[in-house]
């Protein structure tokens, strides 16, 4: 007899859990898009918006998921044949990679593997070389959602000015933003790109693109016309502009209601603490399960871990077992592992993500971990006791003083 008649937590890393509250902003019918409400709206949604990328400079708007965003950066802000430098350290950049290729751009690809974070070190000595000044570019992620590494963004910022080179910055921020710490203006970042279903728990279908004085003259050689020009876009005559055509006009009202969440009532710091705090509650129950070493971080160095997705990696097979258990038993949606191949592979079935961006507290963190406790113990898998326990323990020390 299954137990799973209750709510469905998705655990896995994006689209995330969408806050009642912004799915009851959007349950509304469509509304006048020449004045009133949405218009007043949409004017905090991009006020908002620069508040959690930390940033004074340009953003444009597009209806798109998170690849939309990667294309609308590169056509902006590259021309045909120029070259840019990826910083790989999972599926993510590679994708973006392939994407510039794609396009016409020439990428030099530093794969830093699925378990390591990019090294600046490595990174200055490459621009050191690059006396030509042939990279326009360094692309790399914050959180690369397939490895769950974390790359340490200022770090690689100071190995460009250490390395005297001018290569644009260009970070994508669509599995961290809201999540992690990040600060666009003083890190000198360049170039953002994000999307609304992560850590903005809004449903997918709208992105973001962040630009600085810099870009804005790289795009007088990129010259991109059309559609996925964002002049119009950041700077707008008539309010169509902001999205090239009809607004997304319900993701306004979802994506307003939760940045009202997020930047008015929770804070952005207080957010980035509160996903500091729960990672570090999924890490402990990990850390306990492993005794032993049944189960263990993709990420060993907890300093170069993200705090909205976790990779786990298990024995032979047991995360296909468990994925398979806790969605059909626990009604919990635990992520694939991405990068390691496919389905019957031995990498593969052995790895699975917890997504815990977002809209995420405690009630949902014990319930996840509950869930894996448990259908480790249904399934006969030797593991570690005690998870809950050290899960809770972590949670208890960020509440005093409360
Ligand atoms: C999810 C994700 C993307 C892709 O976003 P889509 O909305 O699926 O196009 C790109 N980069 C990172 C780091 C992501 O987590």
């Amino acid at each position: 007899m299954s137990l799973n008649f209750g709510r469905q937590q998705l655990a896995i890393p994006g689209p995330s859990v969408i806050p009642d509250r912004v799915l009851s902003a959007m349950h509304r019918p469509s509304p006048d898009i020449y004045e009133g409400e949405l218009v007043e709206i949409s004017t905090r949604v991009f006020a908002d918006l620069k508040a959690v990328a930390r940033t004074k400079e340009n953003c444009a708007v597009y209806i798109s998921n998170g690849h939309g965003a990667w294309e609308a950066a590169l056509r902006n802000t590259f021309a045909e044949g120029d070259e840019v430098l990826v910083l790989a350290t999972g599926r993510f950049a590679a994708g973006w990679a392939e994407l510039a290729r794609s396009l016409g751009l020439k990428t030099e690809v530093i794969d830093f593997g699925m378990t390591a974070d990019a090294d600046p070190n490595r990174l200055e000595e490459i621009l050191r070389a690059d006396t030509g000044r042939r990279f326009k570019a360094v692309m790399v992620v914050q959180t690369d959602t397939a490895s769950s590494v974390r790359n340490d963004i200022p770090a690689l910022r100071k190995a460009i000015d250490d390395a005297g080179h001018d290569a644009l910055f260009a970070v994508d921020c669509i599995a961290s933003l809201g999540c992690e710490p990040f600060e666009m203006d003083r890190w000198g970042v360049d170039l953002m790109v994000t999307a609304c279903q992560k850590g903005l728990m809004t449903p997918a279908g709208m992105s973001f693109v962040f630009f600085g004085d810099r870009c804005v003259e790289a795009r007088k050689r990129a010259r991109p016309g059309g559609y996925w020009d964002w002049v119009p876009r950041a700077d707008p005559q008539v309010f169509y502009q902001y999205f090239g055509g009809t607004p997304p006009t319900h993701h306004l009202f979802g994506l307003h209601e939760a940045l009202t969440m997020l930047v008015h009532e929770e804070g952005i710091e207080q957010a980035w603490r509160r996903h500091e705090t729960l990672a570090q509650a999924y890490w402990a129950a990990i850390d306990a399960w492993g005794e032993g070493d049944a189960m263990t971080h993709n990420i060993r160095d907890r300093a170069k871990r993200s705090r909205a997705v976790s990779a786990v990696v298990t024995p032979a097979g047991c995360a296909r077992r468990i994925r398979a258990w806790t969605k059909q038993e626990a009604g919990v949606t635990l992520g694939v592992a991405l990068g390691f191949g496919q389905e019957g592979d031995l990498e593969y079935d052995r790895r699975f993500r917890i997504g815990h961006m977002g809209h995420q507290n405690l009630p949902m963190t014990f319930g996840v971990i509950g869930a894996i406790d448990a259908a480790m113990k249904a399934l006969g898998i030797g593991h570690g006791r005690g998870a809950l326990e050290a899960a809770s323990a972590v949670l208890a020390a960020h509440g005093q003083g409360a």
